[in-house]
């Protein structure tokens, strides 16, 4: 197993929950350290129940526009929040059981060699029956990304209770809205302690951040308060359809496309591919884990088409989408786990002609890529 991050962890687990023995190898180098990572993401509420990993959960979504607050009850999900030392804990607990143990080692190359893979790492070489692969090694093509998700933000500690508990403010469109769709995210760990991050969807990686204390003061109403620890990344939108892989050999996690292009949450998925892989191995199948919809793949794309060059109206259309469709629907929607009668329904809340012009645009994007470095942009 290459890589022990969140797809790599949930492959160690969910062979562990059924008793699919190794010997399994967890290599990892450290170069993203588990010890600081925070993962979030709605779960369906049977997942989180069984999660002895999860640390929080919420029962409440908050979507913010100019128009105003929605508050949105979810009665078939949880949002929850695992943290890295928490993970690594359970991973650990998990490889005993399942005759693995971890290399701390950087891998370089994976190569088929007859009936067996080779792995080379900073160690020496690894021959194995199979590798799963959260480092990108099996990938042989170059993806250019669609858009870009730049965020950074703080955990802070107020001096007052200013947070509600039970509430996670998931997107709040109240903030200058900066290259392309721009949000604050708000997980309240505590009355008096939060993380609160600014994102932005555009087409180009940006480095202009909204300003994150005047959001703190004039819509959360923060106050006094100490900034505990600080966030940011930028993470490449690139939906991909195929994972890669080979004849020994299965990418997992973002480097197989289980990131959702338009959401940037991947961990959901990263479960529920894990236990798939899990089962058929416990079967004796070769793994392929979950499947993309394509469906769903040409919807990322529209989206994306909005946030990066019509992001006003893709706030108003998710805030229609959240007035008219139960919050559960959306989530699932979100998970690709809606059937197409569903997502009638989803479409069918939404405006339609900047729908349509946004998918022709999204089915020429390296047309449009091309023209604008033309253009020099
Ligand atoms: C900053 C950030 C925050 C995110 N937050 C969320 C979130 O809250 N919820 C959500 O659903 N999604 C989130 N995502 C998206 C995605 O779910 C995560 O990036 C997720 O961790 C991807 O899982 P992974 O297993 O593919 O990669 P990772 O979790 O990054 O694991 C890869 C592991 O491989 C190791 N590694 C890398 N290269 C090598 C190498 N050559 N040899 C050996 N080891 C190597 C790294 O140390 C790391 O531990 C976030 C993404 C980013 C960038």
């Amino acid at each position: 197993m290459l890589g022990a991050g969140a797809s790599g962890s949930a492959v160690v687990r969910a062979l562990a929950a059924r008793g699919v023995a190794g010997p399994l190898l967890l290599v990892d180098d450290g170069s993203v350290p588990i010890a600081e990572r925070v993962w979030a993401s709605w779960l369906a509420i049977e997942d989180a129940a069984d999660d002895a990993v999860i640390s929080a959960s919420w029962r409440r979504l908050v979507v913010a526009t100019d128009r105003g607050e929605r508050v949105l009850g979810l009665t078939r999900h949880r949002y929850v929040a695992v943290r890295g030392p928490d993970l690594r804990d359970a991973t650990d607990a998990a490889l005993r059981t399942v005759r693995g143990e971890r290399l701390t080692a950087t891998a370089t190359a994976v190569h088929e060699d007859g009936d067996s893979v080779v792995v080379a790492t900073s160690s020496g070489d690894v021959r194995a029956d199979l590798v799963l692969d959260s480092v990108g090694l099996l990938d042989a093509g170059v993806r250019e990304p669609r858009a870009w998700m730049s965020f950074a933000g703080c955990e802070i500690e107020t001096d007052g209770p200013v947070f509600d508990r039970d509430a996670v403010r998931l997107m709040d469109f109240r903030v200058p809205q900066v290259g392309g769709a721009t949000f604050a995210y708000t997980l309240p760990w505590a009355r008096d302690r939060a993380l609160v991050e600014l994102t932005t969807i555009s087409a180009e990686p940006t480095s202009t951040r909204p300003d994150i204390a005047a959001h703190l003061d004039r819509v959360l109403g923060a106050g006094r308060h100490r900034v505990v620890r600080r966030e940011s990344g930028v993470l490449p939108l690139a939906p991909r359809l195929r994972r890669p892989r080979s004849a020994r050999g299965l990418a997992i996690g973002a480097a197989a496309g289980l990131v959702r292009a338009s959401t940037g949450y991947g961990y959901a998925r990263m479960r529920r591919d894990a236990a798939r892989i899990a089962e058929q191995l416990r079967r004796g199948e070769p793994p392929s884990g979950l499947r993309r919809s394509a469906r769903h793949h040409a919807m990322d794309a529209v989206f994306l088409e909005l946030a990066t060059h019509d992001p006003a109206t893709l706030v108003d259309s998710l805030d229609l989408l959240f007035a008219r469709t139960p919050a559960d629907l959306v989530l699932r929607f979100l998970d690709e786990a809606t059937s197409p009668r569903e997502e009638a329904r989803l479409v069918s809340s939404l405006p339609t002609r900047p729908f349509v012009a946004a998918a022709v645009r999204a089915g020429r994007p390296f047309a449009r890529g091309r023209a604008l470095r033309r253009q020099g942009r």
